[in-house]
């Protein structure tokens, strides 16, 4: 396995690439165990259905405190099912935040419903749920956990009361997130979890996850992921039944991933603490650098409220020039998000304008993501840093 950095300074003498995400030496450690359990599915024979995406299930499912884990193929088809499960209606509007992955807001679409978006708070990047008018087809809301920590629950729940909503969680990039002592996902009807290669649990390729504490919305979220047959389709796959009820999707998570997800589950723990301790370093380092308009600011921090570090976001002026600088320097970065959800031509025929959600769209057009992720070495961090510095004439590099 030849490492990405060794590859791109061949020829050059200058320091070596800090790309923007890789897990080759995890998983070069972790190999033995990700082998160990794809060779059970080799000389099982059953490269489909098998038991290892039940295990994964039960393993997880323990591990965040929930009562259900549905495996599925993404992030995105376990929005989709959450929503149909949840009771989603064709024409039904659900809150979502203008600042996200799109997958938030075209889930919605997906599953039959209409997103109508909010704007976000400017500190901590959660749904500010006082800018959005309710109206009588509005009919859930969606919190997004975006990179270090989760919206404000206390807000959100108060506000889905009011106006009695069902909350659904995208909770993709949130695992290990709790808030009150509760996994991100099961505060509301049920949540996802996305396990994309950079994600804080990456597999070898997609995979994601519905998780919820509510016994009606797994088995139907199972039963969609095959086809929508019910049956005992909770404990993984077996007796399913072969009536269909509800058109459902092909959705179902690969052994091959339950493999790898098994294996570095393992590791999920130490492997936040290590985000936790480079995430610290970042903020030394970048703590007062001029262009810097804001690091990544944890809002609730308690005993029982922890953030974990999936992305090191800062807010800066000029921001393309210095992702380009950065790039020059064999630094890799990434823009989370370019273009505010309100402003996608996929959701241009819902009428929003620009201006309508001033802080999703000045996130949008500042905020630059720094790599960060276990492989990372602490002088690849310095290094990012003071080249940082030195495009702001701060000092370094
Ligand atoms: C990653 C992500 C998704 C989609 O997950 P996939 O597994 O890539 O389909 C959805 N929402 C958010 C906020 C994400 O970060």
């Amino acid at each position: 396995m030849e490492h990405a950095a060794v590859v791109a300074d061949r020829g050059t003498t200058a320091a070596p690439a800090v790309p923007f995400f890789t897990q080759a030496a995890s998983f070069t450690a972790l190999w033995p165990a990700v082998k160990a359990n794809l060779d059970a599915v080799v000389d099982r024979g059953k490269y489909s259905h098998g038991p290892l995406v039940g295990r994964f299930e039960r393993a997880l499912a323990e591990h965040i405190g929930a009562r259900h884990v549905i495996g599925v193929n993404s992030g995105t088809d376990a929005l989709v099912l959450l929503l149909r499960a949840a009771g989603l209606q064709p024409g039904d509007e659900v809150v979502v935040p203008a600042f996200s992955f799109v997958a938030s807001a075209s889930s919605v679409v997906l599953a039959g419903g209409r997103p109508a978006f909010a704007d976000i708070d400017p500190v901590g990047y959660g749904i500010d749920v006082s800018t959005v008018p309710v109206t009588a087809a509005t009919r859930m809301v969606m919190p997004v956990h975006l990179f270090c920590q989760l919206a404000d629950l206390g807000a959100v729940t108060a506000f889905a009361q009011r106006h009695a909503l069902t909350v659904v969680e995208d909770s993709a990039e949130a695992i290990g997130m709790r808030w009150d002592g509760l996994h991100a996902g099961l505060h509301g009807a049920g949540g996802v979890l996305s396990f994309f290669p950079t994600k804080t649990l990456g597999a070898l390729g997609d995979a994601g996850a519905v998780i919820t504490d509510d016994d009606r919305i797994a088995e139907t979220a199972a039963a969609l992921r095959h086809h929508g047959r019910f049956g005992r389709t909770l404990d993984n796959f077996p007796g399913i039944s072969n009536e269909t009820v509800l058109p459902g999707l092909n959705s179902k998570m690969d052994d091959v991933q339950a493999a790898v997800l098994l294996a570095k589950l393992a590791t999920l723990d130490a492997d936040i603490a290590r985000r936790a301790t480079l995430a610290e370093q970042y903020t030394r380092a970048l703590r007062g650098c001029p262009g810097i308009r804001r690091l990544p600011t944890v809002q609730h921090r308690d005993a029982d409220t922890n953030p974990v570090f999936y992305v090191y976001l800062v807010e800066v002026d000029h921001r393309d020039a210095l992702a380009a600088y950065l790039a020059a320097h064999s630094v890799g970065t990434e823009t989370y998000y370019p273009v505010p959800l309100h402003l996608q031509p996929c959701f241009a025929h819902l009428g929003y304008r620009r201006g309508q959600f001033p802080h999703a769209e000045a996130a949008c057009a500042g905020a630059l993501a720094l790599p960060l992720y276990p492989d990372l070495t602490e002088s690849q961090v310095d290094r990012v840093c003071s080249l940082v510095r030195a495009f702001y004439g701060g000092g370094g590099a």
